[in-house]
């Protein structure tokens, strides 16, 4: 292990049985899917069965206690598959929608919730933002007011990712005051009554990713499903959304590879003039351009999985990585588009399809604004 590479045999085995599921899985079925709208359940239940759900959880609840590393080798594999929309409902399952029950949770709900939801059994959701608010979640409007043992939820969420697929939602709530202080975090089944699922969202990419509407009237959910302490949760979704942002930089990592594979095999084998695309100087030197700015991505994403995994507080460095990396894919793609001339603006090219999933990446788990400010207050602007 060295700081270029910081891999073991023991995650290189973890990378090979992931890749092996993606070839296996994901690259055969995933077109059938994107048309579909969602991963079907059955895909988590196999995932469940090889231990990738859970695989930063403690052992006890059917995790494999690994750290960071593992999740970033995840993220780059199944983007790899060059379906972003597999990854990202993959990803909400063992990362986003978990995490918290895992870290905050009581025994109570890791049972109910996160022992069934590693095993692939029972599927979860983020439910964060609403019409009205995103990167400010301070403002969120849904409330869940206390009476007696229960809490009685009424609101509205957009933009969920598996929210057509999902037993359960991480529901982001307003139990206190306005204001990030009046926040908390709690898990509503999704057959409480008074729960119902909106439009699925008709999106630019990612399509194998459900992304749906959710509406909350008077559901009552019981007081013991609060995440943590009341009127914490902010906090909770701060602390959370360090791995949502390691995950988005190991997507990106992993799409600027798929990128690179297909910029090369098309470069070789498309001539101009009898001399194919790749021989012309001017993409030789973009490449070379972009295999350097990937680098410099990668080792940036490195120090932040460096920092996650030594529990030391690394918002400024991780919220650079998340940046760096989300513009970068982007313009990777579209250099590689590019490259493709018409070809790369039809369909049945998948840098196509890479170039309107990754668009998503700017602006998923904090936007590019959000990043800047996060790094301009950390240094001392
Ligand atoms: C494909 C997809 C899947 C998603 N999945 C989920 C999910 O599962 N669960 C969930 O809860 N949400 C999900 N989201 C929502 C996502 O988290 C929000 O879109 C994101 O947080 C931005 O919020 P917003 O869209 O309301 O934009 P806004 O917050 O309204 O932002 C509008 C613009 O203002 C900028 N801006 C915001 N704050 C500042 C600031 N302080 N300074 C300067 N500029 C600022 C933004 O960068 C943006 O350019 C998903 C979104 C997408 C696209």
């Amino acid at each position: 292990m060295s700081f270029m590479n910081p891999f073991t045999d023991e995650h290189e085995m973890f990378r090979k049985m992931v890749s092996g599921f993606v070839k296996k899985e994901i690259k055969p079925n995933a077109e059938h899917w994107e048309e579909m709208g969602e991963v079907p359940r059955e895909v988590f239940l196999k995932l469940g069965d090889l231990g990738i759900l859970g695989t930063r959880y403690d052992e006890k609840y059917g995790g494999s206690g690994l750290d960071f590393w593992y999740t970033l080798i995840l993220c780059e594999e199944l983007a790899k598959s060059k379906y972003m929309g597999a990854a990202v409902s993959i990803l909400m399952q063992c990362e986003m929608c978990t995490a918290a029950i895992h870290e905050e949770g009581s025994e109570e709900l890791k049972q109910q919730y996160l022992v069934p939801a590693i095993k692939g059994e029972l599927l979860g959701c983020l439910g964060v933002t609403e019409p009205s608010t995103g990167s400010d979640v301070g403002s969120i409007r849904t409330t869940a007011r206390r009476e007696g043992d229960s809490y009685i939820i009424n609101g509205a969420k957009t933009f969920i990712t598996n929210g057509s697929i999902a037993d359960y939602v991480l529901l982001a709530v307003r139990t206190g005051g306005q204001g990030t202080k009046g926040v908390s975090l709690i898990v509503i089944p999704t057959n409480t009554p008074g729960f119902s699922v909106g439009r699925k969202l008709k999106k630019m990419g990612v399509h194998c990713s459900a992304t749906t509407e959710l509406s909350f009237e008077d559901c009552v959910v019981p007081a013991s499903n609060i995440i943590g302490e009341e009127n914490a949760g902010f906090k909770y979704i701060m602390h959370h959304f360090q791995g949502e942002r390691i995950v988005l930089c190991g997507f990106a990592l992993g799409a600027m590879e798929a990128l690179m594979e297909e910029a090369v095999a098309y470069g070789e084998s498309r001539e101009i003039s009898g001399r194919p695309v790749l021989e012309y100087q001017v993409w030789r030197h973009k490449l070379a351009d972009l295999y350097t700015q990937i680098m410099a991505a990668r080792q940036l994403t490195y120090l932040a999985v460096d920092a996650a995994n030594s529990g030391i507080r690394a918002e400024k460095e991780i919220s650079m990585a998340k940046l760096f990396t989300a513009n970068l894919v982007k313009e990777v793609a579209n250099e590689v588009l590019q490259m493709h001339g018409g070809y790369g603006y039809m369909e049945e090219y998948p840098v196509c399809r890479i170039y309107r999933d990754v668009a998503a990446f700017t602006i998923g788990g904090g936007t590019n604004e959000v990043m800047r400010e996060i790094i301009a207050k950390q240094s001392g602007l």
